[in-house]
């Protein structure tokens, strides 16, 4: 862009819908929720608010160094001990093969089992596109498990769609108001990280294991760079202020 051109309009982001008391939140890796959105997290649970993480995989492919059934316990423990940090207790897995999830009706009906025992009226997950704005190349298993969970909203409040959820006893949740895709490119709300943005870092942290395999920077340091530059990247869209940004699908 020659520095002359017009700044392409920038359309403020909205405020999260606030009107809600459960959250879930769907995402293919332990560190996915992490990296996308947890100052967002925090900011939640702070205000009373319960969060629950479903993780597709446990993230077991991750690590070059360590084989599958040593990583796999190892980053769910990280896993656990990052959303601890900002006041998630319960994390579920379920179990996924990390690299090669596949999109299909085994996957979302996973999903829908989850979103059927927690009953959440807000759904969060992570880029289901193909790529990253354009500029890198996303994963496999985001875009499986990004689209699966946007389609599980609404299988959920099927019955008739996975009748043998309905036959264990998971009786249909059609009360999923929006689900909420963290690290999208076409952002539509945002939530305020000035209260949770030292908390991401520390949450992020957490997957020290997987950091150290990834950086030689200093591993705080590394975190706190990227979350922090992430919720500068916002905040020209939200009165200033750092932010964690979501596109927000209504249902
Ligand atoms: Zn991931």
């Amino acid at each position: 862009m020659s520095p002359h051109a017009p700044k392409p309009a920038q359309t403020p982001l909205e405020p999260m819908p606030d009107d809600w008391t459960r959250a879930l939140a769907v995402v293919a890796h332990p560190d996915d929720l992490e990296y996308g959105c947890a100052a967002a997290i925090a900011a939640w649970t702070d205000a009373g608010r319960e969060v629950t993480y479903v993780l597709a995989t446990r993230g077991e492919a991750g690590i070059d160094t360590l084989a599958p059934d040593t990583c796999g316990p190892l980053r769910e423990r990280e896993q656990r001990a990052g959303a601890a940090v900002v006041g998630v207790d319960t994390v579920e897995f379920l179990d996924h093969k990390d690299g090669v999830v596949e999109y299909g009706t085994a996957l979302r009906r996973d999903i829908a089992a989850a979103i059927r025992r927690h009953r959440p009226e807000l759904v969060i997950t992570l880029n289901h596109r193909d790529t990253w704005g354009g500029v890198a190349w996303n994963t496999p298993d985001h875009v499986a498990v990004g689209r699966a969970t946007l389609d599980a909203a609404g299988d959920a409040g099927n019955r008739w769609i996975f009748p043998e959820l309905t036959e264990r006893g998971l009786e249909p949740w059609d009360g999923v108001r929006w689900v909420a895709v963290a690290g999208s490119a076409q952002p539509t709300h945002a939530v305020d990280a000035t209260a949770g943005l030292e908390r991401s870092v520390r949450s992020l942290l957490a997957h020290r294991t997987y950091i150290e395999a990834l950086t030689d920077e200093d591993p705080e340091t590394y975190c706190r760079t990227f979350l922090t530059q992430n919720a500068q990247a916002a905040a020209d869209r939200f009165g200033g202020k750092p932010a964690v940004a979501f596109e927000v699908f209504g249902r």
